[in-house]
């Protein structure tokens, strides 16, 4: 195959994934969602819940995605620095991106900066979003792609804390952003909390937890431990799904750390809806395939 047919193939492949991770929700959110209906005794918050599942049916039924708002498309690629075709990915998932927007058909959801004019494309500057991680000596490629949708981006948010608000400084500020903005987000949500220096490294370090399959607790103890305290205080304000009140606020709360100043604690939060559409292929040097997120998902 030349290099230009293995670009076609690529476009071709990672764009019906876009397409399908728009109408099909992964394992850990399907299994998540099916756990919290069953524990919903109130007979509005289990209307709500029948009602998300009967939208997936049909989503699947009718190939069209599973919400409205099909998001802005974010890429997280982690490359062997041997993959072949490298070089060439940034312009291949751009144009994925398209295909999926033709074909889905995606909501139109680029708008320029500043000129504000809607590309038509969900192309735009910097638009898919890209996020890059080099694996030393590999020849595969692992690629996540994430819809962020409107309501459910709309409570992300980043503070630096001084040194004596500490850890509980930290829970403070998730509490007051889910409890200010959580309602707007489709609940249940997933809650990615980002621990580093800097507004912007704690920000990147969110979006990261938010990603983490639904089921993992982090492993250092202590951070696992704030993970399940932060989950058992947000259920129990009991936004239920949709915010119309339930026993469960959230799918998961996740959160991420990396070594921070000594002086100053930067807390990111942030925050995926009920239908939290990610999906995780991998390819390798040979473009073979294998879809990691959804079993039985055929491209
Ligand atoms: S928050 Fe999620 S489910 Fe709600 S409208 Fe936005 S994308 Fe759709």
């Amino acid at each position: 195959m030349s290099t230009c047919e293995e670009e076609a193939k690529l476009v071709a492949i990672l764009g019906k994934f876009i397409d399908i991770v728009s109408k099909e929700l992964p394992d850990d959110v399907m299994k998540k969602l099916t756990e919290l209906r069953t524990q919903e005794e109130a007979p509005l918050a289990k209307a709500i819940y029948d009602v998300m599942f009967e939208n997936m049916d049909k989503a699947k039924k009718l190939n069209r995605p599973t919400c409205q708002d099909t998001g802005v498309i974010q890429f997280f690629v982690r490359s062997g620095s041997r993959f072949p075709l490298l070089g060439k990915l940034r312009s291949i998932l751009r144009e994925a991106t398209i295909s999926a927007t033709k074909s889905a058909p995606l909501r139109l959801n680029a708008v320029e900066v500043f000129d504000e004019k809607n590309t038509g494309t969900n192309v735009g500057t910097d638009v898919p979003f890209i996020e890059w991680e080099i694996v030393d000596d590999s020849t595969n490629v692992e690629i996540e792609v994430y819809q962020a949708g409107g309501g459910c981006s709309l409570p992300g948010r980043s503070i630096v804390l001084p040194p004596l608000a500490g850890y509980e400084g930290a829970m403070k500020f998730v509490f007051d952003t889910i409890v200010d903005w959580g309602i707007n987000a489709c609940p249940p949500l997933v809650v990615g909390v980002g621990i580093g220096t800097c507004s912007t490294s704690a920000a990147k370090l969110s979006k990261k937890a938010m990603l983490r399959p639904i089921g993992t607790s982090h492993p250092h103890p202590k951070a696992a431990a704030m993970e399940k305290s932060i989950e058992e205080g947000l259920n129990a304000i009991g936004l239920g799904p949709q915010g119309i009140s339930g026993k469960n606020s959230v799918m998961a709360v996740h959160v991420e750390g990396m070594a921070h100043h000594p002086s100053v604690l930067g807390v990111g939060v942030t925050v995926g809806c009920w239908a939290n559409r990610h999906g995780i292929i991998r390819f390798d040097e040979h473009l073979a395939y294998e879809v990691v997120s959804h079993t039985g998902v055929s491209l």
